[in-house]
């Protein structure tokens, strides 16, 4: 029977990382990043109502969602973060099963890339979750590098979200990635053979 796997960890502890690696092993990822994106695109019905929601302004020249907009009126006003959340949280979900369901019925392993499982308790939709484990220190400082951040905007970031060493304790395995990228791959591929996903760990050193 294939497996439904939550992969998720802190920002910017390596869960995109992660997955490009697992895909290259066979299992199918789905994003909930990415269907984020797809629930409120150009012309959907998602749009229509964060429109209604937010106005006129939620909306840029080529008609798409102005994120830039709608995150400030959210990071301003808690109330309009539910009623976006209640708007596009429905629509993800559905996105996700979709896709997920097309997976399972073709047979593949499916990782649910999900960076807020634990905050949204989502650990009981998953067969087992899987933890990108890295030191708070090393996910501010990764955060400052890809983000272009300060250190006081990367730690009120990180400090947002529940402690990852909080999420350690919670998850059913753990792959750490305090090292290099490639220990990365090396301790992914330890726990794929541990759990007999794989016999053998791929000799590509490409990443
Ligand atoms: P987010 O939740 O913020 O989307 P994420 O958990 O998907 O982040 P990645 O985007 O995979 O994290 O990694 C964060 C950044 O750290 C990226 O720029 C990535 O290239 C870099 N990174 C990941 N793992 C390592 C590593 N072992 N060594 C050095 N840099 C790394």
């Amino acid at each position: 029977m294939p497996k439904v796997i939550g992969l998720t960890g802190g920002i910017a502890s390596g869960k995109s990382t992660v997955s490009e690696l697992l895909t290259a092993h066979g299992f199918k990822v789905v994003d909930a990043d990415v269907a984020s994106r797809k629930a409120v695109a150009k012309g959907t019905e998602g749009l229509a109502r964060v429109k209604a929601a937010f106005g006129e302004e939620a909306i840029d020249e080529n008609g798409e969602m102005n994120r830039a907009y709608v995150g400030e009126v959210v990071f301003n006003h808690p109330e309009k973060r539910l009623e976006l959340n209640e708007i596009v949280h429905p629509i993800v979900h559905d996105i996700m099963e979709a896709e997920k369901d097309e997976y399972l019925k073709a047979g593949y392993n499916v990782i649910m890339d999900i960076p807020l499982l634990f905050e949204n308790e989502l650990q009981d939709a998953v067969d087992e979750v899987w933890l990108v484990y890295t030191s708070e220190s090393i996910q501010i400082d990764r955060l400052m590098e890809r983000n272009n951040l300060s250190m006081e905007e990367a730690k009120a970031r990180v400090y947002s979200q529940i402690s990852i060493d909080k999420k350690r304790r919670m998850a059913d395995h753990v792959i750490d990635n305090r090292d290099s990228k490639l220990e990365l791959k090396q301790n992914l591929e330890n726990l794929l053979l541990e759990l007999g996903y794989i016999e053998n760990q791929i000799d590509d050193a490409s990443l």
